[in-house]
């Protein structure tokens, strides 16, 4: 780490944050990145000289524990305290994820209209260049080169590089497992399978196309692309997610190549942060689907990995009413072939996802209440379930309502669930 102290501002090179994740009700870095702080702003960059964060120092930032941090999509998300008290029971974490693009925010309160927030997402490469121009070249070298690569990285080369990112997947990733949040979402996406087995009719992230799981070339080629896109930056990632919407449905052989070549390639085992993770999605078919000997040989793989299955309810009305094509009787096979999988499997976690909406028919809360209160006889901390909110998210004290009435009677962790884009 290289420290430089000038009159109003501070460079750090190289700086080193945490090394495993953490759920902390205060702002944390993980990693290795480099920092620049102002009056204003503090700033942070990761190994390729890209900004990943900023954070306001001064009046007019609406809470100094808050950040904006950018995605490889190219998207800036802030992280709110909330504004209201139990974040951490709602969520899982202590902050809420407030995103810029749809209508799925669970706050009052609207980041993004705060001029503050606007105005340091748009001046960031501004005050870098003015910060260069006051460096001395010949008495900083390692710094001036430092920034210089910064520059480079303007708000349009990052969108350019987004671009490249989506296109070296083969399309962008609408919706990242909710289980994601357990490292803040900072995955590698390798998708080995598109489209889904059931296009729900209730859907808003599904592609609209039949299943079908992607070639062993194409994997590799996208593993090895991603990798060199990446950079230096590389070594701050310890998870990978295999996309899309049910990469469960792929062949066994085919997720455990594409698991065990992302994390060689990726070279996971270097990473700054501790331990990898694997995350997929996948649905009550698929998971019925798999044999006993999938789920040993997953749990062999160097990772924890996280399976999310889908099932938005335990009532058939409610199915019917989402245009879900699965029966009740899978929904109960699944829920007992969860719990059996959790208990046996230390590096598997299956959690389930829900959805919760006032338009639903009065019998979809019992119904999940049937699984995750009736059939257990007592709390499991394994086996995370997400309410995920149907449309109304305009109904929020409806939806909060909800999730806690949910959450005091279940035995398993319940969460709200935000689709987040990559
Ligand atoms: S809910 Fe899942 S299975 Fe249904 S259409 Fe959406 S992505 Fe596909």
């Amino acid at each position: 780490m290289t420290f430089y102290q000038f009159d109003n501002y501070s460079i750090t090179l190289d700086k080193k944050g945490v090394n495993i994740y953490t759920k902390a009700s205060y702002p944390i870095r993980y990693g290795q990145y480099s920092e620049i702080k102002t009056k204003e702003f503090v700033y942070h960059f990761n190994q390729n000289g890209e900004i990943r964060f900023i954070q306001g120092r001064g009046n007019g930032w609406p809470n100094p524990v808050e950040w904006l941090k950018r995605t490889l999509g190219n998207d800036w998300i802030y992280y709110s305290a909330g504004g209201y008290a139990g974040v951490f029971e709602c969520m899982g974490e202590y902050y809420v994820p407030c995103l810029p693009y749809g209508n799925t925010s669970l706050l009052d309160a609207k980041p993004f209209k705060n001029k503050m927030i606007e105005n340091a997402i748009e001046i960031w490469p501004r005050v870098v260049s003015s910060i260069a121009c006051l460096l001395d070249g010949e008495t900083h070298i390692d710094l001036s080169h430092y920034i210089s690569n910064v520059i480079k990285n303007d708000s349009a080369r990052l969108q350019q590089k987004a671009q490249l990112f989506h296109r070296l997947i083969g399309g962008q990733i609408s919706v990242l497992p909710p289980d994601t949040r357990h490292v803040d979402y900072d995955v590698i996406p390798v998708i080995i399978a598109d489209g889904c087995l059931y296009n729900c009719g209730f859907c808003r992230v599904k592609s609209g196309n039949r299943f079908e799981s992607r070639s062993k070339e194409d994997i590799l080629n996208q593993i090895r692309q991603l990798k060199g896109f990446l950079g230096r930056d590389i070594i701050n990632y310890n998870a990978v997610f295999l996309g899309q919407h049910d990469a469960l449905n792929a062949p066994a052989e085919l997720i455990n190549f594409a698991a065990q070549n992302a994390y060689d390639i990726f070279e996971l085992k270097l990473s700054n942060m501790k331990g990898a993770n694997l995350f997929l999605f996948g649905s009550v078919k698929s998971f019925l689907d798999k044999e006993p000997s999938f789920f040993q040989d997953l749990n062999r793989l160097p990772y924890k990995t996280y399976i999310n299955i889908g099932v938005e309810s335990a009532d058939p009305a409610t199915l019917k009413y989402l245009k879900k094509p699965i029966e009740l009787k899978d929904i109960i096979h699944t829920f007992e072939r969860m719990m059996a999988i959790n208990h046996h499997f230390e590096n598997i976690e299956i959690t389930l996802n829900f959805v919760i909406g006032e338009m639903l028919p009065e019998n979809h809360v019992p119904s999940i209440l049937s699984l995750i209160r009736d059939r257990l006889d007592r709390p499991y901390p394994k086996g995370s379930v997400y309410l995920s909110p149907l449309y109304d998210y305009e109904k929020k004290r409806y939806l909060r309502d909800i999730l806690h009435r949910i959450k005091i009677q279940s035995k398993l962790p319940v969460f709200f669930y935000l689709i987040q884009r990559l």
